[in-house]
C-alpha cells in the first residue's frame, strides 16, 4: 500500500481506496442509468406518518423543503395500489406491523405497509441543499447519534483513535481489525454502527455542499469551504463514505443472483426488462470486485445473536426517527437511504446463500428494498464524484495561491 503525500485536507492514499476510486466512474455512469428505468424511479412510501419521538417536528417551511409527488396514472400500472391490493393475502409473510409500517423478524428497518403512500419520482427530487438547518435537524441527528448508537459520540470516538489521511488503513477489513483490539466484545458492532451513521451523515452534507444554494444570486454551485468545514477536515468522515460504498457494493455483489432474476418489467413488453438487466449486470459486475468488505468477522462469539438483536433494533429505530425530520425532501431522501442500508445489512448479516437464492427464496425483498438498496448505492456513489470535483477545487485553490 502506497501512501500518497498529504497536499490538502482532502487528499487521500491510495489502496482499497483507490480500488472504489478507479471503479466510481465506471459504477456512476452504470447506476446513474440503472435509476433511471421505471423501475428505479418511483418509490411509494407515506412521508407524513407522525413523529413517535418527539410531539412537534420542527417543519421546515423553506421552499427548497417542498415536495410534490406524482399522479398514480403515471406510474406503470403493476405497481399502482390497485394492483398491489391484489397480492395474495397468504403470501404476506410474518410481520410486526404498526399503523402505516411493519417489520419482520429479519428486517433492519421499518417497512412502508403500502396503503397510504404517494408516488415520488425520484429523477425528480435531487439530494441537495434545501436550507433545513438548525435546532430541528440537530435534534434528529442527535438523536441518531446518541440515542440509538449504543451511546457511542463522536467525541468519545475519536479520544479511542484518531485516524488520519495520511494513515488510512490499507483496507476496509483492516478497519474492522483495528477495531477489534478493542476490550468491549461490543465494541467492533458499535463501531460499525456508528461509521455506518457518521457515513450516511457526511454523504448528505457532501450532496448539500456540492449543490448549495447562494442565497444572494441564487446560483447553485459548489461550495468547497462547505466540504471541507463538514467532512474533509474530519477525515474519518470522508473514510466512512467509503466504507459504506464498500458495504453496499457488497451487498449487491452477494444479491447479484437474485437480483438478476428479479421481474424488472414494467410495461409487459420485456424491452425495459431486458435494458435493465443488462446494466444491472455490469453495477454486479463491479460491486463483486470492489465490495471488500468482511462481514464474517461481525456478530460472532457467544452474545452474536444478543448483539445482533440490538443492532437491528438500534436500526429499526433511526428509521422511525426519519419521521421526525421535518423537511419532505430531507424525510425522503433519509427514508430511502435509512432503508437501503438497512437492506444491505440485512443482505450481510440476516441471510446465507441458501436463503439468497432466488430458486428457493424468490419472495426475499420486495420492490420497495430493491429500489431503496440502488437508490443509495448511487448516492454515495455520486457522493464520491463530489468528492473528486472537490479534489480538483481544492489543488486550483492551493495553486491560486
Ligand atoms: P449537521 O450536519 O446538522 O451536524 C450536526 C452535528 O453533528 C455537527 O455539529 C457535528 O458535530 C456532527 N456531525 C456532522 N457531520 C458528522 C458526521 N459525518 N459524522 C459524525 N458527526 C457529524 N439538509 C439539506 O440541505 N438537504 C438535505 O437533503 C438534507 N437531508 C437531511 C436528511 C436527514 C435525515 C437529516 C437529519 C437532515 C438533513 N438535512 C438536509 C439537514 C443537514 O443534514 C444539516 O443538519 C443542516 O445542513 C445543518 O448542518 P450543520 O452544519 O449545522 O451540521
Amino acid at each position: 500500500c502506497q501512501n500518497a503525500v498529504l497536499t490538502g485536507p482532502i487528499e487521500t492514499t491510495m489502496c482499497d481506496y483507490e480500488t472504489i476510486e478507479s471503479v466510481n466512474e465506471d459504477l456512476f455512469g452504470n447506476i446513474s442509468e440503472l435509476v433511471d428505468k421505471p423501475f428505479f424511479r418511483y418509490f411509494q412510501v407515506d412521508l407524513y406518518r407522525e413523529c413517535p419521538f418527539w410531539p412537534d417536528d420542527g417543519y421546515c417551511n423553506e421552499p427548497g423543503c417542498a415536495i410534490t409527488s406524482v399522479d398514480e396514472s403515471d406510474v406503470p400500472e403493476k405497481w399502482r395500489a390497485k394492483a398491489l391490493s391484489k397480492v395474495d393475502p397468504s403470501s404476506v409473510d410474518q410481520r410486526h406491523s404498526l399503523p402505516g409500517c411493519y417489520y419482520r423478524d429479519s428486517d433492519f428497518c421499518f417497512l412502508d405497509d403500502n396503503t397510504e403512500g404517494e408516488y415520488f419520482d425520484l429523477r425528480l427530487v435531487p439530494e441537495r441543499y434545501t436550507g433545513y438547518s438548525g435546532k430541528d435537524a440537530h435534534r434528529v441527528w442527535r438523536s441518531i447519534y446518541e440515542e440509538n448508537c449504543f451511546g457511542l459520540t463522536e467525541l468519545n470516538l475519536l479520544g479511542a483513535k484518531s485516524p488520519n489521511l495520511v494513515s488510512l488503513p490499507d483496507t476496509m477489513i483492516e478497519v474492522l481489525h483495528e477495531d477489534d483490539e478493542e476490550p468491549d466484545p461490543q465494541c467492533l458492532e458499535k463501531r460499525v454502527y456508528y461509521k455506518v451513521i457518521s457515513g450516511l451523515h457526511a454523504s448528505i452534507s457532501t450532496h448539500i455542499c456540492h449543490e448549495y444554494l447562494n442565497q444572494t444570486t441564487g446560483q447553485w454551485h459548489p461550495n468547497l469551504n462547505c466540504f471541507i468545514n463538514r467532512v474533509a477536515s474530519h477525515p474519518e468522515r470522508l473514510q466512512y463514505i467509503y466504507f459504506d460504498t464498500i458495504l453496499l457494493l457488497r451487498a449487491v455483489a452477494r444479491l447479484g443472483p437474485y437480483l438478476s432474476a428479479f421481474d424488472y418489467c414494467s410495461t409487459g413488453t420485456h424491452e425495459d426488462d431486458q435494458e435493465t438487466l443488462q446494466i444491472l449486470s455490469k453495477v454486479i459486475d463491479i460491486a463483486k470486485h470492489a465490495g471488500a468488505f468482511d462481514e464474517t468477522i461481525l456478530f460472532r462469539g457467544e452474545n452474536a445473536n444478543v448483539f445482533k438483536e440490538e443492532f437491528k433494533t438500534h436500526f429499526r429505530n433511526v428509521t422511525r426517527i426519519m419521521d421526525c425530520v421535518g423537511c419532505d425532501k430531507c424525510r425522503l431522501w433519509g427514508k430511502i437511504q435509512t432503508t437501503g442500508i438497512a437492506t444491505a445489512l440485512k443482505i450481510l448479516f440476516e441471510l446465507d446463500e441458501k436463503a439468497l437464492d432466488p430458486r428457493t427464496n424468490s419472495d426475499l425483498l420486495h420492490r420497495s428494498e430493491v429500489v431503496a438498496l440502488m437508490n443509495t448505492l448511487f448516492r454515495f456513489s455520486e457522493s464520491l464524484q463530489a468528492v473528486e470535483d472537490f479534489r480538483t477545487m481544492w489543488r486550483d485553490r492551493s495553486n491560486a495561491e
